[in-house]
């Protein structure tokens, strides 16, 4: 098994007439966060630190904010995203941490529901969640938010048979070999009117 830890940071200015979106979760204040996508700046800095940690770019590099359609975007989608790339790399997650530095509103109160929406989102039990709350003191930054995340993955190992069997068939004449010794014809994917399985991300830029 095999591990990899990532980081990812994040601000937003706060701005009047906007909703208050943090960590998928919509937050009663007089202010939201200013931002093209919903300014969710928790779940940006998540996805930046699972992108990360597979090596995968960063969220500018997915959804660049000079293209329309993530205006005003939910940030769950960008979430969504970076849990595919480390699914397709082959890594799941074991736990994350994060810091929020925001001088208001206070996070106390709802930090239960947070932690619940955020753990929701990856798809990983509340334990697995951190999110402790800050005050920008002594930054003079008491109109942004902020937050940090680290995440640590695990490598998905397939069991022992699984792998021997991937190593077995290397080619393609290999494969079709097994798959004719297991359903007595060759492959056929234009039968089934689908194309071979590909990681074709290109349509997500
Ligand atoms: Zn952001």
């Amino acid at each position: 098994m095999s591990m990899r830890i990532g980081y990812g940071f994040d601000s937003h200015a706060f701005k009047a007439g906007v909703p208050l979106v943090i960590g998928g979760l919509k937050i009663e204040h007089d202010e939201g966060l200013a931002g093209h996508s919903d300014g969710d700046v928790l779940l940006h800095a998540i996805t930046d630190a699972l992108l990360g940690a597979v090596s995968a770019g960063d969220i500018g590099s997915f959804f660049p904010p000079s293209d329309p359609r993530w205006k005003n975007a939910a940030s769950s989608i960008f979430l969504a995203t970076a849990l595919e790339e480390i699914a397709i790399a082959g890594y799941r997650i074991v736990n994350i941490d994060t810091v929020l530095v925001l001088a208001q509103p206070k996070i106390g109160p709802i930090s239960g529901d947070l932690r619940q929406s955020v753990a929701d989102l990856l798809a990983v039990s509340p334990r697995d969640v951190g999110i402790k709350a800050k005050t920008p003191e002594g930054m003079n930054l008491d109109h942004v938010a902020m937050a940090h995340a680290t995440v640590l993955l695990e490598s998905i190992d397939l069991p022992a048979g699984a792998e021997r069997m991937v190593a077995e068939a290397e080619s393609d004449a290999e494969i079709d070999g097994v798959v004719e010794s297991l359903v007595g014809g060759k492959r056929d994917f234009s039968a089934l009117g689908r194309k071979l399985p590909g990681f074709d991300t290109d349509d997500l830029t």
